[in-house]
């Protein structure tokens, strides 16, 4: 049997918002999240099929077209399109149901439709449950780089249905396990229960499948996992300090998504990204080179990529870095370690360090 849902608020500088975590919540959406006017549902192409059905009656159900390729603005002109078609008003409350691309796009959606309207999110991948979903940063990517377009637009509710994750294929539940492994690098108060992926046991009906854990440990996981980032948001919403260090391996894992052209995911140029911070954190002399050993025990442990792949040329990436957000008054910043849970940012790295660290990371 599995536990009660968890629920905890998150505050932000107009308000807070609860977070639900738990099992078959779809079906009670309205109730938790206190809808009681229209819903205008979005969500893509995969998700649509197997769960907007749960959510009951709406105003208009949106499917876009899945992947992160298609989160740009021309999509979200699709979103729009479709809610003045349908009518949606102010009263409206935007749901998306899906994966990280989904809420960010929703969520931009919603912060610009009629100059703003009500929004939910429920994350239906591992990654928009621990990390996506809450803290109110939504977007679109641009052909230059990725997130370059966005509003901060808080949700009225978080519902992070678990029994979702049953359908994520096992690489899309790797890479939300590269935003857990960040979280507890970030803090050493949260270590991830979860048993490893990749292993199979008697439960599983699906052997190839990577084990998941019962919905308890998963719920535990998930609900944990997005404390990590709500205590960071609360500290700092608009990313003036503190939350930049959930940006962990971001700089170079957004410039490999970059420069595979999106096939590379989000979790994956995550995880390599942890290690190329570990590894340059250890070459500047900021940490121990065992942090380099213990972030890749983390991440092979869930089959997640550890080497950049050799055909990404070490000058492409390093010039994708330049699109990247984090970058001010004419530097790179990078988060880098002094230890597992003590992370900080600098703006301070020489071009030659970060190109050796590239090439030694390179398989
Ligand atoms: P995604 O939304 O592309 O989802 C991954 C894949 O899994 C998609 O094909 C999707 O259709 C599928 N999927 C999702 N849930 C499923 C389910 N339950 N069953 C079957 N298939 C399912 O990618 P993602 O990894 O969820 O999110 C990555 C995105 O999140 C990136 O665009 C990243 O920039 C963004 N992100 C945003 C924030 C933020 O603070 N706003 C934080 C981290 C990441």
């Amino acid at each position: 049997m599995s536990a009660a849902a968890t629920s905890f608020p998150v505050t932000h500088p107009t308000g807070s918002y609860t977070v639900t975590v738990g099992t078959n919540l779809l079906p009670n959406l309205r109730q938790i999240a206190g809808i009681t006017g229209d819903i205008a549902l979005v969500s893509d192409s995969n998700v649509a099929p197997l769960y907007a059905a749960q959510i009951g009656k709406t105003a208009v159900s949106i499917t876009v077209p899945a992947g992160e390729k298609y989160k740009t603005l021309d999509t979200v002109r699709g979103i729009y399109d479709q809610l003045l078609a349908a009518g949606v008003d102010r009263k409206c409350t935007i749901v998306a149901l899906g994966g990280g691309v989904v809420g960010d796009m929703a969520g931009f959606a919603a912060a610009t439709y009629l100059r703003g309207v009500p929004f939910v999110q429920c994350p239906t991948s591992l990654l928009a449950m621990v990390d996506a979903s809450v803290g109110g940063k939504t977007g679109v990517d641009m052909p230059q780089g990725k997130n370059l377009v966005g509003a901060f637009k808080q949700p009225t509710a978080v519902i992070a249905d678990i029994s979702t994750l049953q359908t994520l294929p096992p690489e899309e539940f790797a890479s939300g396990m590269a935003e857990v492994i960040k979280h507890s690098l970030l803090d050493t108060r949260f270590v991830p229960q979860v048993p490893r992926t990749g292993q199979t046991d008697s439960d599983n009906p699906e052997p190839h499948r990577p084990v998941r854990g019962t919905s308890d440990d998963l719920q535990s996981l998930v609900s944990n996992a997005i404390q990590v980032k709500r205590d960071v948001v609360q500290e700092d919403p608009f990313e003036q300090g503190r939350r930049a260090t959930l940006n962990l391996g971001h700089t170079f894992g957004h410039a490999i998504e970059q420069v595979s052209g999106y096939a590379v995911r989000h979790g994956e140029g995550v995880a390599m990204g942890l290690m190329l911070a570990a590894n340059l954190s250890a070459r500047l002399g900021y940490c121990a080179p065992s942090v380099q050993d213990e972030v890749e025990k983390l991440l092979l442990a869930h089959r997640l990529p550890t080497r950049v792949p050799s055909q990404f040329e070490t000058t492409d990436l390093y010039k994708a870095m330049w699109t990247d957000k984090k970058k001010a008054a004419g530097k790179l910043h990078f988060i880098l370690l002094h230890a597992i849970g003590d992370a900080f940012v600098t703006g301070d790295v020489e071009k030659t360090a970060v190109l050796q660290t590239i090439d030694e990371l390179k398989k």
